[in-house]
């Protein structure tokens, strides 16, 4: 897929649509999901054009890349999640339902979570 420059997180990384940051450094912004699954839901966003992991991790260079990962450990210390515990997730592409075509890892955290997905799924497909 190719990068859509007017997604809504390009937008924000252009200024242009605010957001409410928790965390910038050169690689990475952190800002708090506009509708929360969780008491804590914090996006991540690498500061470059790439769609998916996969996109980002051929495509990136090996700074941003480590610069983003490192970005995403400190946004969660930062939240105090690191004791109590949280989660990560990114989805890619129409099966995980992908909203937003720019990278984005979802840190979920403030309660216990759960399973990590619905079991059972072999019959919900
Ligand atoms: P995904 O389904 O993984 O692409 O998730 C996209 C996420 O972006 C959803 O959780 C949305 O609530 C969130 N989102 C969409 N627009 C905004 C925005 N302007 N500011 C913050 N979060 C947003």
């Amino acid at each position: 897929m190719a990068y859509d420059e007017n997604n809504i997180f390009a937008r924000i990384l252009r200024g242009e649509i605010p957001c409410k940051k928790v965390y910038e450094d050169d690689f990475a912004l952190a800002f708090h999901d506009i509708n929360p699954q969780a008491p804590v839901h914090v996006l991540v966003i690498p500061k470059g054009p790439y769609v998916s992991m996969a996109d980002f991790t051929a495509h990136a260079p090996e700074e941003l890349v480590v610069g983003f990962m490192r970005a995403v450990g400190k946004t969660a210390d930062e939240l105090g999640l690191v004791e109590p515990g949280y989660r990560t997730l990114a989805n890619a592409g129409e099966h995980a339902h992908q909203e937003v075509p720019h990278l984005h890892i979802h840190i979920f955290g403030g309660k216990p979570l759960g399973p990590m997905l619905i079991k059972g799924w072999e019959g919900t497909i």
